[in-house]
């Protein structure tokens, strides 16, 4: 099986990276537990590997999964999404020069502002929806440009093939955030992308379970060589199990990604026409300042939107506890629907506007999605207080009008 298969992302998701295992034929792979493998009379390890730390059978299997998912020639996986991130800006060197959008997950920022500064890394943060702004930025240093697209949780979208031009131009590499697109929406390698770099912890982890990342490279270069080497001897790299529940999640990836897709366009849309929504950011909606860009190089918006309130922060603060079948809670891509004031979770120095609420869409009916956030905005009179635990906790009621 090659990276550059032409069978339907469908059939990959279930194949790639996958076969009965060669000595039981049980035909879901054994979970790898062990950190060291046996070495035969010459010292050599014949299999392939040696210390978990540098192989293991879980992560190739799931990192040929995701190269192939991806369309590039190899993947490195992560214990997070964050440290492959981090794995990204290690492998330039001091004095080299980062131009990143403004709109990245906040952490992506974090990284750059409070970890890297110190290490001679600079970075200019810019409008990237602006391919200008990208291009004014540019300088002799620097080595990468790096958008999210979608970003999270503005939904901003940036033109990947502008964005790669620009960077093939300076001589730099472009990376691409494909978290909230994912493979299934989004190919960025076909744009001109270098390098996809996902939270695997959100729509392909799926199920929020399972913490992980990962980077693709379209190439098997000299510098995915220096990635691969950060992540083998820096060693922050996914659990047995954590790989094997990953590859797992996989095999439904197109079809959760495509029904959350679908549904969060419905919501998007119900949102659009309530009377207490001042605007809606999803780029399935004609009036977003992204939608022909995303309608270019996507096939479909994605599971995750946002919202503001006209009544201000205290509204948005307040909606997240009123609905009952989205889950009050942080993070984005599992099968249940979440809903978020984004601006506490991220402190201080978010850009999300304190009147803007984040919803991440699962597998729920469409239907029942809608009604929940039509009584949680008080389209419906609302029923008895919900019960609460002498604790303080809220008691959820599933099904419950
Ligand atoms: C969650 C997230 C991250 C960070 O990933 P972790 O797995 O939490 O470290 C990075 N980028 C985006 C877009 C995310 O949503």
């Amino acid at each position: 099986m090659t990276n550059h298969d032409t069978r339907h992302i469908e059939t990959l998701a279930v194949h790639a990276g996958r076969m009965p295992d060669p000595t039981t034929g049980a035909v879901m792979p054994p979970i790898h537990l062990a950190t060291n493998y046996e070495r035969d009379a010459t010292g050599a390890c014949p299999r392939g590997f040696e210390y978990t730390r540098e192989g293991n059978p879980n992560r190739q299997a799931l990192e040929t999964s995701l190269a192939v998912l991806e369309g590039g020639a190899a993947a490195a996986c992560f214990a997070s999404g964050n440290a492959a991130a981090a794995a990204v800006f290690q492998a330039l060197t001091p004095a080299q020069h980062v131009v990143i959008a403004q709109d990245t997950y906040y952490g992506t920022a974090v990284l750059l502002k409070d970890i890297f500064a110190a290490w001679a890394l600079e970075a200019t943060f810019v409008d990237a929806t602006d391919p200008e702004a990208i291009a004014a930025a540019m300088r002799p240093q620097t080595a990468l440009v790096w958008v999210e697209t979608p970003s999270n949780p503005l939904l901003s979208v940036v033109d990947i093939a502008r964005a790669a031009a620009i960077a093939h131009a300076h001589g730099a590499r472009l990376v691409v955030e494909n978290t909230l697109g994912t493979p299934v929406l989004q190919r960025p390698f076909e744009f001109g992308a270098d390098l996809v770099v996902h939270s695997t912890t959100k729509f392909l982890g799926g199920h929020s379970d399972v913490l992980g990342g990962v980077v693709v490279t379209k190439v098997a270069d000299e510098f995915f060589q220096r990635l691969r080497r950060i992540q083998v001897i820096g060693g922050a790299v996914p659990s047995p199990f954590d790989c094997w529940l990953l590859q797992r999640s996989l095999k439904t990836l197109p079809c959760r990604v495509r029904a959350q897709s679908e549904t969060a366009l419905k919501v998007a849309r119900f949102l659009a026409t309530h009377k207490r929504v001042e605007r809606v950011l999803y780029p399935g909606l004609p009036e977003h300042p992204g939608y022909l860009t995303a309608k270019k190089q996507m096939s479909g918006f994605g599971g995750v939107l946002s919202f503001t309130l006209k009544e201000g922060a205290a509204a948005a603060k307040a909606l997240p506890s009123r609905t009952r079948i989205f889950t009050h809670a942080t993070s984005i891509g599992g099968v249940e629907s979440l809903i978020e004031h984004r601006a506490s979770a991220e402190g201080p120095d978010t850009r999300a506007p304190q009147n803007l609420v984040r919803l991440s869409i699962g597998l729920e009916h469409p239907d029942d999605l809608i009604a929940d956030l039509a009584q949680a905005l008080g389209e419906v009179p609302q029923p008895e207080p919900k019960p609460v635990f002498p604790g303080g906790r809220l008691l959820r009621t599933p099904g419950t009008p």
